[in-house]
């Protein structure tokens, strides 16, 4: 897929709705600074309109860019994993299901005994007489 920039008439309605701030952090531009940026990147599928485009400083442009090759790869690999371009690393473990009942129960471990929930009264004396 072919990258798509803003085409000019697009650049100019959005450096227009910014009125010379930075539309991230509201630091004040001077003319002809600040960068046209796309909101949703162009290879995550953002289109060139004025709805994607927002003016940015330097700053802030710097930052998200980092974090949109983040996102970007990201989807790359998994849209790779997806079409088994990337091996998975390892098989799926889990215990599988029982061969048969026999052998389920087997496996079955016995069920834990009953616990005690309250305690006698005569333990419970024995403690608060001890201090
Ligand atoms: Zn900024």
């Amino acid at each position: 897929m072919n990258r798509m920039e803003f085409s000019r008439k697009t650049k100019a309605a959005i450096i227009a709705r910014a009125a010379g701030k930075c539309e991230a952090c509201s630091a004040v531009l001077k003319p002809g600074e600040g960068e046209v940026d796309h909101i949703l990147p162009c290879a995550l599928g953002g289109e060139p309109t004025v709805a994607n485009g927002r003016l940015i400083c330097r700053v802030c442009h710097v930052e998200k860019t980092a974090n949109d090759i983040r996102s970007i790869r990201k989807a790359d690999r998994s849209r790779d994993k997806a079409s088994g371009a990337i091996a998975p690393k390892q098989k799926i473990r889990s215990p599988g299901f029982p061969v048969s009942e026999k052998a389920a129960r087997r496996q079955a471990k016995p069920p834990l005994p009953p616990r005690q929930l309250f305690a006698p009264a005569a333990i419970i004396n024995q403690h608060t007489e001890g201090k």
